[in-house]
């Protein structure tokens, strides 16, 4: 059976970790088990490159009848809170995954002290009592090796004695760390007796302020995972040179279990920032609107601007997992979007920018009721009625008094047909005292509601909505936040923010079902582009929408 077979949707496609796995299930290790995590700290939302590391690490586990947990990384309590672990697991069941389990590094706190206690008493593990000015000093450079610490030498019994000390809240932050005793020599300068506990005399959001030390990620990830008996750790390639310490720490303590570190490239995208201090500065600055403003890459945004989890699921899938650091354009998450969107959106009208339209010879007070396809390939969708009546709205760039070469829309004199109604011309345009145009007079061809004109071809065909029935809704179109492809390589935010990022358009007139759409509900507006009913501020009587994306790539 090849990996396609597997039926898992797009993620499916082999890949270097897959073979492994395959590999590793041939020979029988790990009970022939696979078991991943997803490790979010909960210092921020979550972006698009998480998603690209949650659909591995669910995939996996979903494809090969495995296990993947949730497991929150809290080990630097001033950072970390209850709203942003919320979050995350908000947007990863919005994504469509199931962990097996809930878990987190604060779980293991006594686990992970005693594991520290033992590698002291192994002599394995030091207290260090520099200040950190002295331990970068010492730690050396790329190509001079490091200078072994005044304190490495103390005793198994001050050792013990220090680190419970530190643990009982005797010593103010940075006075002592926990290292391990490895090599200042190493030519790897995580190798070089890296830290293992700071002293941190804050609250943790989860177990309160029992602690006064914290372990740190390196020691942490290694031993979580061991715990929790995971087979592959899945994570980006900066840990590529940490892996030697994850393994160190793992023998050193002979842990049952000895989970195989493997490492992938971190998606990159182009004109966004994918790290969360990045995007953390662009909410503190104001820049956006918060962490679901929908021309953020978080994936509250992303859901916020009207992404499917489908669409994200499609985009992560067909970027693959390499062991390449490659840059990935928007308009490839943007065709995932938007083929999810032409296949899965009902169609409907509304005007952004409208003009009015008087029908001068259809019936004053008939309302007429129109049926219309709820989407032009899929009957499954259904019809809706349409109200018509002798008043309507169009889009203003749809009329031109002095048309370009080859403009098909409406022109003094000219025809176009108004999309699943009638041809109509304009008569007569009406000025105000500005000379803006305030009013188009036209007739109707009666006999071309679903059949051609006789005797002339009109090409043109625009979109409407009936003044009669119409509502009016605000419309918010979004552009690039950023002005260049690379935006962290810019000295700041302010050089590489893009100022129309965002407009806010009032009055728009949409046909009345849009009124009634659910919050979140997703629709093509004719001619428009895809939009999403904003889950915040959309209500009944006063709908809002945000333009997902538009119907043809504008990247080129
Ligand atoms: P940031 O650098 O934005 O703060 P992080 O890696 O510190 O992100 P974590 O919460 O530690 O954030 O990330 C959880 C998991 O998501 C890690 O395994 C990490 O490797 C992975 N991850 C983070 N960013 C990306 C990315 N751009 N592409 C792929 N995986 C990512
Ligand atoms: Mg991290």
């Amino acid at each position: 059976m090849t990996d396609q077979d597997k039926g898992a949707d797009t993620l499916a496609t082999s890949n270097f970790i897959r073979t492994i796995i395959d590999r590793d299930l041939a020979s029988g290790k790990n009970g022939q088990r696979v078991a991943t995590r997803f490790p979010p700290e909960p210092n921020g939302y979550l972006h698009i490159g998480h998603a690209k590391s949650i659909c591995l690490n669910f995939g996996l586990a979903e494809d090969y009848n495995g296990t993947c947990n949730l497991r929150f990384d809290d080990t630097n309590p001033e950072k970390e809170s209850t709203e942003y672990m919320e979050a995350i697991k908000a947007d990863v069941e919005w994504l469509g995954f199931k962990w097996t389990e809930e878990r987190f590094a604060s779980d293991y706190f006594d686990e992970l002290y005693n594991f520290a206690v033992k590698l002291i008493q192994q002599g394995h593990a030091y207290v260090d009592s520099s200040s950190a000015e002295q331990m970068r000093e010492m730690r050396g450079t790329l190509t001079q090796p490091g200078v072994e610490s005044p304190y490495r030498e103390r005793t198994i019994e001050e050792n013990l004695d220090l680190f419970e000390r530190m643990k009982n809240g005797e010593f103010e932050d940075g006075t002592h760390v926990l290292r391990a005793k490895i090599d200042m020599a190493s030519g790897n300068i995580n190798m070089r007796d890296p830290t293992l506990y700071r002293i941190r005399r804050t609250p943790h959001f989860r177990t309160g302020d029992v602690w006064n030390i914290y372990p740190m990620y390196d020691y942490t990830h290694c031993l979580s995972d061991a715990i929790e008996q995971i087979t592959h750790s899945l994570c980006t390639l900066e840990f590529e040179d940490h892996r030697p310490l994850y393994d160190w720490v793992l023998d050193t303590l002979k842990t049952p279990a000895h989970p195989q570190q493997i490492e992938f490239a971190r998606l990159s995208l182009e004109y966004t920032v994918l790290s969360k201090r990045r995007l953390i500065q662009l909410v503190e600055q104001q820049v956006v609107d918060g962490w679901d403003d929908p021309r953020m890459p978080s994936l509250s945004g992303l859901r916020r601007r009207g992404f499917t989890p489908g669409s994200v699921r499609d985009f992560c899938g067909r970027i693959g997992i390499t062991k390449k650091d490659a840059w990935i354009e928007m308009a490839m998450l943007e065709t995932c979007l938007r083929d999810d969107l032409n296949a899965n959106a009902e169609r409907r009208l509304a005007v952004l920018d409208p003009i009015k339209v008087v029908i001068t010879d259809f019936s004053s007070d008939t309302v007429t009721e129109l049926v219309s396809a709820n989407h032009p390939q899929n009957e499954a969708f259904g019809k809706r009625n349409l109200s018509f009546s002798n008043t309507l709205f169009i889009e203003r760039d749809d009329f031109a008094e002095e048309p370009p070469p080859k403009y098909q829309r409406l022109t003094p004199g000219g025809e176009v047909r108004l999309r699943g109604s009638y041809v109509i011309r304009c008569e007569e345009v009406i000025k105000n005292s500005s000379g803006d145009i305030v009013e188009l007079r036209c007739s109707h061809d009666a006999n071309t509601l679903g059949k051609k004109p006789e005797g002339r071809k009109v090409k043109g065909v625009i979109h409407w909505v009936d003044a009669a029935t119409a509502v009016d809704a605000e419309v918010r179109l979004f552009e690039p936040l950023f002005t260049t492809a690379d935006p962290s390589a810019a000295d700041s935010f302010e050089a590489v923010i893009n100022p129309d990022s965002k407009s806010v358009l009032t009055g728009c007139k949409v046909e009345p079902a849009l009124a009634d759409a659910s919050p979140e509900s997703r629709f093509q507006f004719e001619r428009l582009g895809y939009f999403v009913a904003d889950w915040r501020d959309h209500r009944q009587h006063s709908p809002v929408f945000n333009r997902t994306i538009t119907l043809r790539d504008s990247w080129k």
